[in-house]
């Protein structure tokens, strides 16, 4: 069966405009998010097109802040020090990747941790592996919530996650083990890859790599989560998991387009609501 990302990040947005739009009445104003745009990357642009749509979708108001690759780092942090002081900035995302010479880690960490919607600044990182609250990463949060609203608990299950970074593989792998899956993270040194994939459970695969899970990587009545948006052999947007041969052998599989990338933006639009809330 689909986990169909549309469908569920669908009703979540339904569910947010209903709750934004008693936000004026109730608190005078509803949430701002303010998202900088470095350089002209085209993946990033229509990113960062998508995150605007969806906050029209749901009422939350947006600006753009569009700057040339050769911004400087101290005119980046300082537009990020302005919005950071600025009350009516709820939410303050830097699309990633930035230009090589800004470095990632000082933006990020120069991002008030309150208005972080994005989750990745090092105080809502170490809060999430502490268990207290905190803003949690879009993308990741995204897939536990695909998962719960097809009443798939991880608890007790084996769940394998192949891709270690910092914005999905490693806290997807925190947030499966929260929920008590015993979770196994596989990166490009692990040995016998597709041993360790076939006794998951519940695969989520976040490598970026086209196609790169096939029929013999997987057992049947596995759930798959396929994270990867990749470009195959004729350019044509697709998943990590090869969906034609994987997907008859899964119980639930996500596909590509329309798994989980629409939760990411989903989860996005919730996490700038939380950000205001908290900030009344
Ligand atoms: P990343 O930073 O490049 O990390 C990829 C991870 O996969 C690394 O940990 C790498 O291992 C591992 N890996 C790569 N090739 C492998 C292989 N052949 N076998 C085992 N492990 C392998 O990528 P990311 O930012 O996590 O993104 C992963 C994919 O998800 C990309 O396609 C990206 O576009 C997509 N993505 C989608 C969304 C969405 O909303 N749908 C959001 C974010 C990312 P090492 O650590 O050993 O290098």
């Amino acid at each position: 069966m689909i986990l169909d990302g549309k469908q569920v990040s669908s009703a979540i947005k339904a569910s947010l405009a209903a709750q934004v739009s008693t936000f004026p009445e109730k608190y005078g104003r509803v949430p701002n998010l303010a998202v900088i745009l470095v350089g002209e990357d085209p993946a990033s642009q229509v990113y960062v097109r998508n995150k605007a749509r969806g906050c029209e979708a749901v009422g939350i108001s947006n600006s753009t802040y569009r700057l040339p690759a050769e911004t400087t780092e101290p005119e980046l942090l300082s537009l990020i020090g302005q919005l950071n002081a600025d009350p009516a900035v709820d939410g303050i995302l830097v699309q990633l990747p930035l230009p090589r010479h800004l470095d990632e880690h000082k933006v990020i960490e120069t991002i008030a941790m309150e208005k972080d919607v994005d989750g990745f600044h090092p105080g809502n990182v170490a809060a999430l592996w502490q268990k207290r609250p905190c803003i949690v990463a879009c993308t990741p949060k995204g897939i536990m919530k695909l998962l719960e609203s097809a009443g798939i608990d991880p608890c007790g299950k084996r769940a394998v996650v192949v891709g270690r970074s910092n914005i999905v593989g490693l806290p997807v792998a925190k947030l499966l083990l929260d929920a008590n899956a015993t979770v196994t993270v596989c990166h490009t040194r692990t040995k016998n890859l597709p041993e360790i994939t076939r006794q998951a459970e519940i695969l989520v695969v976040a490598a970026g790599r086209a196609k790169m899970v096939t029929a013999d990587m997987v057992s049947d009545g596995v759930v798959v989560i396929d994270v990867g948006m990749d470009r195959d052999e004729d350019g044509k947007l697709c998943g990590d998991v090869d969906y034609g041969s994987v997907a008859p052998k899964a119980s639930w599989i996500t596909p590509v387009p329309g798994g989980v990338g629409p939760m990411t933006i989903a989860c996005l639009l919730e996490n700038t609501v939380q950000c205001f809330l908290r900030r009344l």
